[in-house]
């Protein structure tokens, strides 16, 4: 499936990057095109992989560059007042061999989660593809103001997209790690999951064709009209017999475990961490993609999983397919798509209601308060009372 990606903010470019490395990777070209947008001219100058065309700086005039801070009220109104400026860039996009559009952004912050829902308002305005969604939700200790964003945020994005894929960091920080040090690792996480999904189906040169590819459009459907998704992944190594090296020679795995390896690595990837934690009773829509060597790749394995999330999840609507890859693992991507039972949701939208409240208190009492709700470190998000 053939994307342009849009990484609106700081965490939206890095993660675009990382999403841009992965296909280059893989070799697969996913990525038809992809376009950073900042506030800050520091965090453009700062990506390593985007031609200086595909960097668009908004805000210069009343920001001069630098930023907006945490204010995502600030973010969402140059985004506004230059949105010509991104679309000049979208623009040079060949529209036609894409697929769809997809806006990345942390949400906690100021211009991502500001600017990100403005971006992907005018890309539907303006374009029959689907624009789909990328948001990161902060961590718990980023403090009060990023919970606040996230939760605004989040209730504009997902109004304006036509799905909202959610990658909670909280969920993902590892003990004693700093979300900062922790950056690199998520984003490759984040990168692998949907790198694996979107490049179902983009077959490359000299490449096997797997036996019920999943194309564009059972992503498309999968993904449907509103709502939020989330990702699961899980990967088993297999040893490749060696006599694959040697011509006219086809390894032959055990059919018995090939169907237990995919059935056990699918079970894994939707029972493990989620890129967004929640309940898979009462997911609308799904979509398996197994991948791996051909001769892994077993059918009976991906339609018996297949079942077993049809069961797990109560929905009707499960596709699935393969995807053949030159690679020691079999690996499952799920993704699960109109889920309801979202307990993080329900933590930040409280968590804003409540800072809003403090805010409130606070600017009565005096102005400079404020500071209190805006660190960002080691203080945690929660301790609002
Ligand atoms: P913006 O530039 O004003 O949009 O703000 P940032 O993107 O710097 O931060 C917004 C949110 O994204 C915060 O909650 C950060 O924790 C998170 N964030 C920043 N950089 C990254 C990153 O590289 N990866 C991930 N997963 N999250 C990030």
């Amino acid at each position: 499936m053939k994307l342009a990606l849009v990484g609106v903010g700081q965490a939206g470019g890095k993660i675009m990057e990382a999403i841009v490395s992965y296909d280059r990777r893989a070799d697969v070209g996913f990525v038809a095109d992809a376009i950073a947008v900042n506030t800050a001219r520091a965090d453009l100058v700062g990506l390593d992989a985007t031609p200086l065309d595909r960097r668009v700086l908004i805000g210069g005039t009343r920001l001069k560059g630098h930023g907006t801070g945490t204010d995502n009220e600030l973010g969402a109104d140059v985004a506004s007042e230059d949105i010509d400026e991104v679309m000049r860039a979208v623009d040079e996009v060949a529209v036609h061999d894409i697929d769809a559009f997809l806006v990345i952004a942390g949400l906690g912050g100021g211009t991502g989660s500001g600017a990100a829902p403005v971006v992907a308002r005018e890309l539907r305005r303006r374009y029959a593809e689907p624009v789909y969604g990328l948001g990161i939700l902060p961590g718990r200790t980023e403090g009060g103001i990023y919970a606040l964003n996230a939760a605004r945020s989040f209730l504009t994005f997902v109004e304006q997209v036509d799905d909202l894929i959610l990658f909670d960091n909280d969920a993902w920080r590892e003990g004693g790690e700093s979300l900062r040090a922790g950056y690199d690792r998520l984003n490759a996480e984040i990168a692998r999951r949907l790198g694996v999904l979107f490049s179902a189906g983009e077959i490359t040169a000299g490449q096997a064709v797997g036996e019920s590819v999943v194309d564009a459009s059972e992503i498309i459907n999968t993904l449907g009209n509103g709502g939020i998704s989330t990702v699961g992944y899980a990967a088993t190594a297999v040893e490749r017999p060696r006599a694959r090296l040697f011509a006219g020679r086809k390894p032959a795995p055990d059919v018995g475990d090939a169907t237990n390896r995919v059935l056990s690595t699918v079970r894994r990837a939707a029972l493990g961490r989620l890129t967004l934690p929640c309940e898979l009773a009462g997911t609308e829509r799904a979509l398996l993609v197994v991948a791996g060597p051909p001769e892994y790749l077993d059918r009976r394995g991906i339609e018996r999983a297949r079942r077993w999330l049809e069961e797990t999840t109560g929905s009707m609507e499960v596709r699935g397919g393969d995807y053949p890859l030159d690679s020691d693992y079999v690996a499952a991507v799920v993704l699960f798509s109109g889920v309801t039972e979202v307990p993080r949701i329900e933590e930040l939208k409280a968590l804003g209601v409540e800072v809003q409240r403090r805010m409130r208190e606070l600017e009565a009492e005096a102005p400079d308060g404020l500071h209190d709700l805006t660190w960002s470190g080691d203080g945690d998000g929660d301790d609002l009372d």
